[in-house]
């Protein structure tokens, strides 16, 4: 055997390993094509679903630091590559998916929760706080690396602290005051796999919660396109660059019918991109690099994605 057989050998019998370990939970070439709200991207080498911290830490250990590893929440803000991802991808379920109340006024959720499930469980308690959750796709996790919001409202508005763990399978609870949140940023380490969160509302009128959540639901379908197969807004507004909003932008610098395979821009909202079938990743890629540089070329602001890439 020469060294590429031998390597080759060896992968498979370390995947042959983990799989009989990790049996159900563990997948080898998983499709994440359908993991994600674009619908695009190939497979993962390995796909672990994590049911509890007792689990999620045998796993890392038992990886040791060897691989490369992605954190799917929702998968509302995330473009994958169509090649095989060459790492593990982790999906929190079961136990990741608890919520419950701490106090008055403080509810545990889980990373896994959805933020519309969150948003419901704050209005059935009747805790304010946390409508406009019923306005964003993804998870509890995804919110805090994303700092999601919107309306005037951020994740790090509600967030106290933070329950981690890191990659080598290190517990540590972060407070909120040592988190450096911006603008759609945690400024979180990659290294870290958030567990759950505890947040804070305040006692508010259930049917005075309710009004308020499908008022902003209704602002939002009225400005923002809806099922359909995007992950929201593709860019950050360039706040620290100009005054305009980043669909100003793109509205004066790019000719909004132009599409590359199935990856168009929204008619609704153009910082929305859509598949409007198959598009594949470069499809998008190219789109998302075409209008950067239009926009670039028009106003000589350089544009940075919001939406996560995973290569
Ligand atoms: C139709 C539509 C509307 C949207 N509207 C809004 C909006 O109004 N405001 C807004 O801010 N966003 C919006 N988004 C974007 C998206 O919903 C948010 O960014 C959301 O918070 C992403 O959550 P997710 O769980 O889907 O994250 P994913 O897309 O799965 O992941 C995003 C990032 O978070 C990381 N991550 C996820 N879970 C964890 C975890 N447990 N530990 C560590 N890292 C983790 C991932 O690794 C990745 O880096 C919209 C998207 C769509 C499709």
């Amino acid at each position: 055997m020469d060294e590429r057989d031998t390597k080759i050998f060896k992968m498979s019998e370390y995947l042959k390993e983990l799989s009989s370990e990790f049996n159900e939970n563990l997948k080898l070439n998983y499709d994440l094509k359908k993991k994600n709200w674009f619908n695009i991207g190939g497979k993962a080498k390995i796909y672990y679903k994590a049911k509890n911290l007792k689990e999620l830490i045998r796993f890392l250990k038992k990886i040791n630091n060897q691989e490369k590893i992605f954190i799917l929440g929702g998968g509302s803000n995330t473009l994958i590559t169509d090649n095989n991802y060459d790492g593990v991808v982790i999906k929190l379920l079961n136990n990741f998916n608890n919520i419950s109340l701490l106090s008055d006024d403080i509810i545990i959720a889980g990373s896994g929760v959805s933020d519309k499930s969150l948003s419901e469980f704050a209005t059935n308690n009747s805790l304010g706080g946390f409508e406009f959750l019923s306005c964003i796709p993804g998870t509890v996790g995804g919110g805090i690396k994303m700092n999601a919001g919107c309306f005037g409202r951020e994740f790090k508005d509600i967030l106290i602290s933070l329950q981690a763990v890191n990659k080598s399978g290190k517990l540590l609870t972060i407070s909120v005051k040592d988190i450096n949140f911006n603008y759609r940023d945690s400024g979180l380490s990659d290294e870290l796999i958030f567990l759950s969160a505890s947040l804070k509302g305040y006692k508010k009128d259930k049917s005075a919660i309710k009004t308020e959540v499908q008022r902003l639901v209704e602002k939002k379908e009225l400005a923002q396109p809806t099922r359909i197969k995007t992950s929201g807004s593709t860019f950050k507004n360039p706040i620290n660059q100009t005054d305009k909003k980043v669909w100003e932008l793109i509205s004066e610098s790019v000719p909004l019918e132009k599409s590359f395979g199935d990856a168009s821009i929204s008619d609704k909202h153009c910082n929305f991109f859509v598949n409007k079938g198959n598009a594949k990743f470069e499809d998008m890629k190219n789109l998302i690099n075409f209008v950067t540089e239009c926009v670039f070329k028009k106003t000589g602001i350089k544009l940075e994605t919001e939406i996560k890439i995973v290569e």
